[in-house]
This record gives structure tokens, C-alpha cells and sequence, in this order.
């Protein structure tokens, strides 16, 4: 799932008014930053407000928000600002490279064309390598007055000390399942049940709970739970059963053995059963907290390799054989 990404209408999602109030003080104090960085878990609208920023930065008419009506706000909408840019991986590459770096840096150096500032925006900024970063520390450290620079990014640890140190930082959390859910009811107009299930899908996270309401990835939740249920303690159908789920997109699939482990884990901790399984199965405990470790690693790993079906079949095997 992405988050929303470039421009267009700006949304600022309730659990991040907060965020919002501060950055609008800081403009009507004359204050921000000339580096923002937007740290936090995925899925919880970092993108969406670094775009409103961006919108709001540039807008020629609001006080509050951006208008969405001036000449500034149409051009971001048809991604055609010439104050305004975006850096990210271009074509196949995972990597934002030192001449993209170079090239925006020269074009922040020329006047503004049509705002009074200009924005850039790095998303993700930890796709940046070392050259790239390096590049960029020198606009850092010696910021244009009218430049407002942008940085986005699930990860900041993966980012340099230099980078981070020069950017003021707006930590974006994952609300809590109240706010989530009733957002998520309020925008989606589903029943209770199926916004508590996407969210509980979800891990939390709002954003990716609406996306799983609107697609048919929360079925496919319910195949991986289900499957795990009818597993347990019987081995045989692994092979089966690895073969259908190995036909999910790897990312959500592995968040989603991570996670149901993760039910059963706390289950055992806290005494209270896990609502997708049969309430008098019994397990242990001992290679739960490994195999969770296992699916959160498979997870990372899935975005660079092949699928690895002999790793998922391996996988459920040690999780079919928990029953006490
Ligand atoms: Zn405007």
C-alpha cells in the first residue's frame, strides 16, 4: 500500500492536527525551519501532510490551508509548480541518486518563479545513499532563505546523524483504535465489524485499513488467519496451504503471519483467547517469539528476492507443529 503521494487536494487527518497547529504557528511566527523531517510508522498520513505543507507553503492566497482556487494551487495540482520539487526513485531504482540530488539543489538556487517560497520534497529521504546525502547536506547547511525542504521517511535511524540533526523533526505516531475507527467508519460508511476487522488487518494503521475496506486484500486476511486455524496440528496440508498463500502479494502476507503470531503471543501472555482461533487449542510458547521474528524478517527480505515459497512452506511447518 502507498501512502498518498504528490500532489493534489490537501488532507489533514484528525490525529494529525496537532502536527498541523504546530507547523501553522511556526509560519505565523515567522519560525519554520528550513528542513522539515516527517518521521514515522507507514500508513499513518506522513505523506498526505508533507503535501499539505507543501500545498500551504506555496499557496498564494490562504492563511489557514492551502486555497486550492490560486494559480500556485492549480499548478501543484497538475504537478506542473515551478517552485515545487519532488524527489524520489525514478524508473526501477530504489535509490534517489546524487545527480537528482545535484539537479534540484541548482534549481533551488534560481528565484522563485510564481510563490513567495520554494518546496522540495524527498520521499522517501532513506532512499537516498551516501553520495546523495552528502550532496544534500551542503543545502542544509547553508539553506536558501526561501526554501523550505521537505524530508519524508518510515526510517529515520537509516538516515545520517548530519541529515537529521539539521532538520526540525515532526514525529507522526499511529493513533490510537478509537480515533482509527471512528475515522475509518466516518470515511468509509462500513459497519463497525468490517472497520474493526480491516484495522485489526491493518496492524493499527489507519491509512492502510481504508485501502484494505476498498480492496479485496481484507479476504485475503482472513484466508491467511483462517488457514493458520486449520493448520495448527496438522502438517499435511502445509504444502497446499503454502501454495495458495503464496500467491499474495509477500509484504502484507508476511506482516500478516507476523501478526496473527503476534495475537497468540500476547494471547498467552494476557489470557485472553485469540478470537481467530478454536477457543480450547493449546499452545506453546517457546518458538513463537522466533517464528514472529522470523515473518518480520521474511517481510523485510521479500521486498529484494524472489518469493520464497520453500521459506513460507518451512515457515508454517514450525508453525503447525505449536499445538501443545
Ligand atoms: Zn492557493
Amino acid at each position: 500500500m502507498n501512502e498518498t503521494a504528490g500532489t493534489g487536494a490537501a488532507v489533514i487527518y484528525p490525529w494529525l492536527d496537532g502536527h498541523w497547529s504546530f507547523f501553522m504557528r511556526r509560519i505565523n511566527d515567522d519560525r519554520l525551519a528550513h528542513a522539515l523531517l516527517i518521521q514515522g510508522p507507514s500508513g499513518c498520513g506522513k505523506n498526505a501532510l508533507a503535501d499539505a505543507m507543501a500545498a500551504r507553503l506555496l499557496c498564494c492566497e490562504s492563511e489557514a490551508q492551502a486555497c486550492g482556487k490560486c494559480r500556485s494551487c492549480k499548478l501543484l495540482e497538475g504537478q506542473a509548480h515551478p517552485d515545487y520539487f519532488r524527489l524520489h526513485p525514478e524508473d526501477d531504482s530504489v535509490v534517489i541518486k546524487v545527480d537528482q540530488v545535484r539537479d534540484m539543489i541548482g534549481k533551488l538556487d534560481l528565484t522563485t518563479s510564481i510563490s513567495f517560497r520554494k518546496v522540495a520534497l524527498i520521499q522517501p529521504a532513506d532512499a537516498m545513499n551516501g553520495a546523495s546525502a552528502n550532496a544534500l547536506l551542503k543545502s542544509l547547511e547553508e539553506p536558501s532563505g526561501d526554501t523550505v525542504l521537505i524530508l519524508v521517511t518510515d526510517n529515520p535511524g537509516s538516515l545520517p546523524v548530519t541529515i537529521r540533526s539539521r532538520c526540525q523533526t515532526i514525529s507522526v505516531s499511529q493513533p490510537g483504535d478509537e480515533v482509527a475507527l471512528e475515522w475509518l467508519k466516518d470515511s468509509s460508511g462500513r459497519p463497525a465489524g468490517e472497520v474493526s476487522e480491516a484495522l485489526q488487518a491493518a496492524g493499527g494503521s489507519p491509512l492502510r485499513a481504508a485501502h484494505y475496506l476498498a480492496s479485496p486484500e481484507l479476504d485475503a486476511y482472513k484466508q491467511v488467519r483462517d488457514g493458520l486455524s486449520i493448520l495448527l496440528g496438522r502438517p499435511a496440508a502445509v504444502s497446499m496451504f503454502s501454495h495458495q498463500l503464496n500467491q499474495l502479494n509477500p509484504v502484507d502476507l508476511w506482516r500478516w503471519l507476523s501478526m496473527c503470531t503476534g495475537d497468540v503471543i500476547k494471547s498467552l501472555m494476557t489470557g485472553s483467547p485469540v478470537n481467530w482461533l478454536p477457543a480450547d487449542v493449546q499452545l506453546g510458547d517457546k518458538a513463537l517469539l522466533k517464528l514472529q521474528r522470523q515473518a518480520d524478517e521474511n517481510r523485510r527480505l521479500s521486498a529484494t528476492q524472489v518469493r520464497g515459497e520453500l521459506l513460507l512452506q518451512d515457515w508454517l511447518i514450525r508453525w503447525a507443529e505449536q499445538i501443545i
